[in-house]
């Protein structure tokens, strides 16, 4: 017989979590204004908010909290983060921070002006909001099958390179500060870029002279998948896949919050000293001396040990086998998801399943309040609130997609919480066609207005 697949860990320390009444809910979600993020994590029982610092570290992690040194410059801990990102992603010069968007900071300070565009596939939000906040454009260039939730196709997470071509052809050289590649592509489901995908983006970025920044906050996840899915890499370690996808580019900004499986930390890494050099200035400023950026010497560490960690086979096996094993059991009660299961996490098609939602009353927001009334589990709305208003014009903009992501948190629940996940979202689905109104905004703030912002019920 075939021994079946299991875990490549067991587990050495746990954490209670409880269940409420339905009753309670109802009262807790109304206090938080209907949004998600204001809820008391206390009052969820599966928090599929995020996979974002949410995942488990490991033994080695937690031992090397210990050894971090924390000297406020030239920390042993520094060089040891330092070793890591040259001898895994292969880049010379880094700056640690505090988590991804710091990253982001400290490079756009220094690299983005007013009226400068950064073409991207599916743009993160803490990413355009970083490119918006300073008046540049983020010009979205990823595929279009990537809006057909149904498609079955292995890379959906690829940008263009035509429609990249085209905004490198109109604006001049100055004006593209740098083109940004998301693996995997989380925007749209946490699905992958595969390697040609980067050797042509890349190719494009140096036919017009731009800079390829890699946001590589699941680079790890991306590098599985071209294991598993690409031709020519079924033989090649997760280490060798991840050195040549960083080899064509220029730029990594990172979110060592998922991929390195730290509950904090991030940094920005170069291949060029002299754009590295420009951008310690914005990291002295706003994160910290540049051997610390954002970081205590622990949680350089226990960067560092979770980006070996990571970029294992066995681990992210594992990791990416529980978000199939969701997406599978959903397969079995018909629920809708943006197919193929992603990297991190399983995007329900919130549009095909609450379909007397008007798009005003923001479908995949109810979707994700039904479901925490449901069973207490927590995830969240890519959708209209997340795409918030254009920056010109003020106006909503109603995405393609409607989703409703429920990120899974590494190595932190176990496929039983799944079985319970995909039954209350079977339970919601039975009764989608009750579900006739939705929200509408009372207070947001003028940028990134998902994480704060309050809505009350339409009708
Ligand atoms: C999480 C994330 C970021 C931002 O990182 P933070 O650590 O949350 O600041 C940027 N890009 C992508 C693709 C992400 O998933």
């Amino acid at each position: 017989m075939k021994l079946p697949f299991a875990e490549s860990f067991r587990i050495k320390m746990v954490e209670t979590i409880r269940k409420s009444t339905r009753e309670e809910r109802e009262q807790w979600i109304k206090e938080a204004k209907y949004n998600l993020f204001n809820l008391k994590s206390d009052h969820v029982f599966i928090d599929l908010l995020t996979d974002s610092g949410t995942g488990a570290m490991s033994d080695k992690q937690w031992a090397e909290m210990m050894t971090g040194d924390e000297s406020y410059a030239g920390a042993r801990s520094y060089y040891k983060m330092k070793a890591a990102i040259k001898d895994i992603l292969g880049f010379d010069y880094f700056l640690p921070t505090h988590q991804g968007r710091a990253a982001e900071n400290v490079l756009y300070s220094t690299i983005v002006k007013a009226g400068d565009v950064l073409p991207g596939n599916s743009h993160f939000d803490t990413t355009k909001g970083h490119i918006e906040f300073r008046k540049a454009f983020a010009i979205d260039c990823t595929i279009d099958e990537a809006a057909d939730t149904q498609l079955e196709i292995p890379f959906k997470g690829n940008m263009d390179p035509r429609k990249l071509e085209e905004v490198l052809k109109k604006y001049p050289q100055e004006k593209i500060p740098a083109v940004v590649l998301t693996i995997t592509n989380n925007t749209a489901g946490g699905q992958p870029v595969s390697m040609k995908n980067i050797q042509e983006v890349s190719a494009v970025c140096r036919k017009y002279g731009v800079n390829l920044q890699i946001d590589a906050a699941r680079f790890a996840e991306n590098a599985y998948f071209i294991k598993t899915r690409e031709e020519g890499y079924a033989d090649k370690s997760i280490k060798e896949i991840v050195k040549e996808m960083f080899s064509y580019a220029d730029i990594a900004t990172m979110s060592s919050k998922k991929d390195a499986i730290v509950n904090m930390g991030g940094f920005v890494a170069f291949k060029s000293e002299e754009l590295w050099k420009k951008c310690q200035m914005f990291c002295i400023m706003n994160e910290g001396f540049i051997t610390y950026g954002g970081m205590s010497g622990r949680d350089m560490n226990a960067l560092a040990q979770g980006l070996d960690e990571g970029t294992e086979f066995d681990y992210l096996k594992t990791r990416i086998k529980q978000v199939e094993y969701l997406g599978a059991k959903l397969d079995e009660y018909g629920i809708p998801y943006q197919r193929p299961a992603g990297g991190h996490a399983i995007f329900i098609d919130a549009k095909k399943v609450l379909t007397h939602v008007p798009k005003e009353e923001f479908i995949a927001q109810t979707l994700g309040v039904e479901l925490y009334l449901e069973a207490g589990i927590r995830g969240v709305e890519i959708g209209a609130i997340l795409a918030d208003r254009d920056p010109v014009t003020r106006e909503n903009r109603y995405p393609k997609l409607e989703l409703l992501r429920l990120a899974i948190p590494r190595r932190t629940y176990t496929d039983n919480h799944m079985d319970v996940v995909a039954a209350a979202l079977k339970n919601v689905y039975d009764r989608r066609e009750s579900i006739t109104h939705g929200y509408v905004i009372t207070k947001e703030f003028p940028i990134m207005r998902h994480f704060t912002v309050e809505l009350e019920k339409a009708r």
